[in-house]
């Protein structure tokens, strides 16, 4: 079985009916459990009402880079993310590709959510672009191998992988490795193990080959992991099992609220 371990199931351009069919579909494709990533600390509660009647979705909580207008501060933060539902701290992290202007709020913003995952004890989901140093420093310096995480939806090199796995961080795959022009991200796959990779599809962006340009939805994790297990030269069902393991070692409140 599979897990989407990052989708933003809110952001889906659907009504609540045609939300659930879509669960329903991704179930049939063999997922079992969907990681529902908040944006921002404003919109968890309309997120929660959204999602929380599906049992097989847990939530994080957290203020995503690119959203820095809805930034709050470290207590608010803390206190939405003690909620029983929200197993991940995120998503944080730092994106200096399409938001360099925002950078020194982006370093605050993600020194206060590793500060509040090591406080709970919940693992960080990171976002991180063009921000390799930072990034690893910070996870350095603020202690984040205690809560450990993920570089979700990873599109750095493999310098940057090993790092982040030294430090206890796990690797996610999207869509994005099915793109003609991801050769680095496929040469980071066949180098990372097994056992640190999890794979997401970042919807309702990042569709991959062959829904590339339409809105993506939680059952397409099936095509992204089918493409990583052929890179891994492992069967589907070997990938799905290690990722999924990987899944519930890392966020191990998943399932359990
Ligand atoms: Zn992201
Ligand atoms: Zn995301």
């Amino acid at each position: 079985m599979l897990v989407d371990s990052h989708c933003h199931l809110d952001r889906l351009d659907m009504d609540d009916e045609t939300l659930a069919q879509t669960i329903a579909f991704a179930r049939q494709r063999g997922v079992e459990h969907f990681l529902c990533v908040a944006v921002s600390v404003d919109s968890f509660t309309a997120m929660h009402d959204r999602v929380a009647r599906f049992d097989d979705v847990s939530m994080s909580c957290g203020v995503h880079p690119l959203h820095q207008d809805e930034a709050c501060d470290k207590q608010t933060l803390l206190e939405a993310a003690r909620h029983p539902r929200v197993v991940a701290i995120g998503e944080t992290g730092l994106d200096y590709h399409y938001s360099a202007n925002t950078k020194s709020v982006q370093l605050t913003s993600f020194v206060d959510h590793i500060d509040v995952a090591n406080t709970l004890s919940k693992p960080l989901i990171i976002h991180t672009r063009e921000a390799k140093q930072d990034t690893l420093s910070l996870l350095k310096a603020h202690k984040a191998d205690n809560t450990q995480g993920v570089l979700h939806c990873f599109t750095e090199d493999l310098d940057m992988a090993t790092q982040a796995m030294d430090l206890g961080m796990y690797i996610s795959i999207s869509g994005i490795v099915t793109f003609h022009s991801a050769d680095q991200l496929r040469d980071v796959v066949r180098h990372v193990p097994l056992d640190r990779l999890l794979v997401e599809t970042d919807s309702p962006w990042l569709a991959p080959v062959p829904y590339r340009g339409k809105q993506n939805q939680p059952g397409y994790v099936r095509e992204v992991a089918e493409y990583v297990a052929d890179l891994k030269g492992v069967t589907l069902d070997a990938l799905a099992s290690a990722t999924t393991d990987n899944f519930y070692r890392l966020f191990s409140l998943a399932g359990k609220a």
